[in-house]
């Protein structure tokens, strides 16, 4: 039976779907669309109605469906460093024209199914059906053509016809492998700075104008009034910047309007996040990282925080009646730092399930409400991403949040994609397992590179971990 989803989970796939489709509309209409850092104001783009899409998400569902490999490989043989972030990678090959697509027979245009893609058949008990050679027989419904690289550029060189209609078609169908290419690009390193060398890259390589915000990481915990200023005139040049782009003066109003949203979304999404903090926890860490989506590319629509203000209503429901999205009794509570891998999902849940591991506090989720009162507020809240705080501000976030969201352990992932992040941790790891006395553990991974992670390796320091809680709660016991 199909998994029943929540009323606000389902109106957080439609914002999403909905900013989608929007984007490609716009563009087939010849309007202007842009790519942004997650951490770029959004709120600006939005008071020039400006259709925009964001490329770390996009990269992300790429390496959910299990392409970025094959596009992280593209962009190495561009000529970038394997050593570059995975979600620049993917982007910039994108951006380069690059698309997974479906392999198909030039001659019969019929596409050519990979043998070794899809599920176990099942017979009508529901047992996997065996094959003479002792493997399991492949349900033929499941199973895909092999993944091939193309290029859009080339596809739009070849005269037309029905082989050029095939190649567009086998382009994969997914919505971030068919988002738009960028008119403009909106960029801020409060997140990284790598952040800025791609931005930089694809303008070039696109022949398209870089907005760019300059928020450098901060030493002290306080945003100091010079720090302020050097971004609220960043703010204003963006301003002129765009209304150079778009040929159309500032709206006031609908700049309001977008901060409002964009607090009134942050929130709700804030809220959503302390439901983790309930023992047993109505959901799980998993679900708010597929709940990202939203947060990231549609925070200034008032649809986002109307779809959060239901998921809440749903959560407030699920506490009432003691139900959770969580497939396993919650034996432990851990909080899961970084970002997940996301190719590996299912590699990464798997130990956790069995050994009845909820992931009950996340960093990266919350990192995203961004909550101010004015411009000054705003520039000072944009100042807040993980990167670019010090290390007392990072520690003190992460002792609350497995304080308030009551953790027995800490799984730390050491994403070569993501050195910033990962570079710090063994300090803060060392520091917050001091201070609160849980253990903490380990494990080296990538947020979009399937080729830096190692399912027996995680396995085995969650096992650490699981046996190193056990030994805790039962001296606290003793
Ligand atoms: S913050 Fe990390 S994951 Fe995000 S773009 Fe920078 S290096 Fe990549």
């Amino acid at each position: 039976m199909a998994k029943e989803v929540s009323p606000g989970v389902l109106a957080l796939r439609k914002v999403v779907d909905d900013v989608h489709a929007d984007a490609r509309k716009a563009k087939a209409e010849g309007k202007l669309v842009g790519w942004s850092s997650s951490k770029f104001p959004c709120e600006l783009a939005a008071a020039f109605d400006l259709d925009v899409m964001y490329p770390e998400n996009q990269a992300a569902g790429i390496a959910a469906n299990r392409d970025g490999e094959i596009m992280c490989q593209a962009a190495e043989d561009l000529g970038f460093d394997n050593d570059i972030c995975g979600y620049a990678r993917i982007s910039l090959a994108y951006a380069a024209g690059k698309r997974a697509a479906r392999k198909f027979d030039p001659e019969t245009l019929e596409y050519i199914i990979d043998p070794n893609s899809g599920k176990p058949l099942k017979d009508e008990n529901g047992k996997v059906v065996m094959g003479e050679d002792g493997k399991p027989v492949k349900d033929p419904k499941t199973q895909q053509p092999y993944t091939v690289l193309v290029d859009i550029h080339e596809i739009e060189a070849m005269p037309d016809g029905p082989l050029k209609d095939k190649y567009w078609e086998s382009v994969k169908p997914y919505r971030q492998m068919r988002i738009p290419q960028p008119d403009f690009l909106l960029c801020c390193n409060n997140i990284c700075n790598c952040m800025t060398k791609w931005y930089e890259n694809i303008a070039r390589m696109c022949n398209i104008p870089l907005i760019m915000i300059d928020i450098p990481y901060n030493n002290t915990v306080e945003v100091h009034d010079s720090n302020v200023a050097y971004v609220r005139a960043q703010f204003d040049a963006a301003i002129k910047q765009l209304e150079e782009l778009t040929g159309k003066k500032f709206d006031e109003k609908k700049f309001e309007q977008a901060c409002a949203n964009a607090n009134r979304t942050a929130s709700a999404w804030l809220r959503v996040c302390d439901y983790l903090q309930y023992k047993p926890a109505p959901y799980s860490g998993f679900d708010l990282f597929n709940h990202m989506a939203d947060i990231v590319t549609a925070r200034a629509k008032v649809q986002a925080a109307e779809a959060f203000e239901l998921l809440e209503k749903d959560l407030e429901q699920a506490i009432k009646e003691g139900t959770t999205t969580t497939p396993f009794p919650e034996k432990y509570r851990v909080m899961f730092e970084g970002i997940p891998c996301w190719p590996k999902l299912p590699d990464l849940f798997k130990p956790l399930k069995a050994n009845g591991v909820n992931v009950t506090a996340v960093v990266y989720a919350p990192a995203f409400g961004f909550v101010y009162e004015d411009l000054d507020g705003m520039a000072r809240a944009y100042y807040k991403a993980p990167n670019s705080v010090c290390i007392e501000q990072g520690v003190a976030w992460r002792e609350g949040i497995c304080k308030d969201n009551k953790v027995d352990g800490v799984l730390v992932h050491y994403n070569r994609s993501c050195k910033p992040w990962s570079g710090y941790m063994a300090e803060m790891q060392r520091r917050f397992t001091a201070d609160l006395g849980i253990p903490c553990a380990g494990f080296d991974g990538d947020q979009a590179d399937p080729r830096n992670f190692n399912a027996a390796q995680y396995e085995t320091r969650v096992q650490g971990l699981v046996e190193a809680m056990e030994q805790n709660a039962a001296n606290k016991e003793g």
